[in-house]
């Protein structure tokens, strides 16, 4: 992605504030001349901030704010120990506003209607971020947070919410249970806002369906402000980003290159006016690409491509990076072909060798669909497999996506 002049200067500037004072970057780009960064090219060369280093700088080291600056804090889960904390000014908080209500507005959601929040509030940023958004857009919030399904019924009803914002399984859960208590036609949403997880297509028709609205996909992370940095439109063509407050590039998550637009990759995000704690080049982990060319709606936000994964379920072979949600997207296409698959990568005689292990229908012919899958996996992943059908049942069941591939080269 090209960095437009505005965004390179308000980068630059951030730089030169960051390193003229005491703080969490003066020290990571210390011995960087900063004068000397002229382009996108220069700014590409300056080293990515990691998770590690946030964990690292527990509890305020991020802080770039004196203390009276700051208004508030927020916490990414600690699932490996070590918290990270985020503080934010009152700028900071305005700035996500700002960004959410675009993202309730994208959605084509007004002030007339009501916001039914599910997503937790507290020390993460998810229901706070709903909330503040629709506030910002002078919508009529209720602040449910989630659980307790009975009570989420019912005030759907009394209140005729028309937007729910929940997580996709959350969502799911409350669809299945207006099915199951036959209130659907007392229930007025009209949109979905799902957020925070990665969905298939077959959960996003199931809850369409159930709920009868249309879903939209919101981006965001607590290190860089919350949910509400994106957003898909009607068109569904990819999540619109906001560029004039985030820079947003995608690298080749093994070697750090950034990557030609299309091109899926890990999405590495700079903060163009953040305060409390600004970002520079910050490793996501999330699999993405930026989707080339202007959208049919018509908005000038560029765009990138729903999250594919984790790169930590990535891997690299002859070269090509593969990950779970692309095979699972070549199953879907193919008729006789479930959607259970386990992957297996060797090294032998000096080469790497991919076997995709695909559990077939009954009826359908095992030699026909060696074929049919070897092509279709060239086609979409760009290398030969080995392929095995193998019957219904027979691979073991998994919770986990990255526990379908199996690297056995190292
Ligand atoms: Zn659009």
């Amino acid at each position: 992605m090209k960095m437009t002049e505005r965004q390179f200067t308000l980068i630059k500037k951030q730089l030169e504030k960051l390193t003229s004072q005491e703080c969490f970057y003066q020290k990571k780009l210390e011995g960087i001349d900063i004068d000397a960064i002229k382009d996108q090219s220069d700014f590409e060369k300056l080293p990515f901030t990691w998770k590690g280093d946030l964990r690292e700088a527990y509890p305020l080291g991020l802080k770039a704010v004196p203390d009276e600056k700051i208004v508030r804090i927020h916490s990414s889960s600690g699932t490996t120990g070590t918290p990270v904390i985020i503080p934010y000014t009152q700028k900071d908080v305005d700035d996500w506003a700002v960004m959410f209500a675009r993202c309730y507005e994208m959605a084509g959601v007004t002030n007339l209607d009501r916001i039914h929040i599910t997503p937790g509030y507290g020390l993460w940023t998810a229901g706070i971020g709903f909330q503040l958004g629709a506030e910002r857009m002078g919508a009529m919030t209720i602040p449910m947070g989630p659980g307790n399904t009975d009570k989420q019924l019912r005030m759907m009803m009394d209140m005729e919410s028309t937007v729910l914002c929940a997580t996709s399984s959350y969502a799911l859960l409350l669809a299945e249970e207006i099915a199951k208590r036959g209130i659907g036609d007392r229930i007025k949403l009209k949109k979905g806002i799902i957020g925070s997880e990665r969905w298939g297509e077959k959960m996003r028709r199931r809850i369409a369906d159930e709920l009868g609205v249309s879903l939209y996909d919101i981006y965001g992370l607590t290190e860089v402000y919350g949910p509400g940095i994106g957003i898909n439109c009607d068109h569904n063509t990819g999540m619109h980003y906001w560029d004039d407050y985030l820079y947003f590039e995608i690298v080749d998550p093994k070697t750090g290159e950034p990557l030609p637009d299309g091109e899926v990759g890990e999405l590495v995000i700079t903060t163009l006016c953040k305060e409390g704690a600004p970002l520079i080049r910050y490793r996501t982990h999330d699999l993405t690409r930026i989707i080339p060319g202007e959208c049919p709606c018509g908005s000038k936000f560029p765009r990138i491509d729903v999250i594919l994964g984790r790169t930590d379920d990535m891997v690299k072979v002859k070269g090509v990076n593969i990950f779970p949600s692309q095979i699972d997207e070549m199953l879907k296409d193919i008729e006789g072909a479930s959607s259970e698959y386990q992957v297996m990568i060797d090294h032998l005689d000096g080469k790497d060798i991919l076997t995709l292990f695909v559990e077939i229908e009954k009826d359908a012919n095992a030699y026909a669909m060696e074929h049919i899958l070897g092509d279709a996996f060239k086609a979409k992943i760009g290398i030969a497999a080995i392929i095995k059908p193998v019957s219904i049942g027979e691979l073991p069941r998994s919770e986990k996506k990255s526990t379908r591939v199996f690297d056995n080269r190292y």
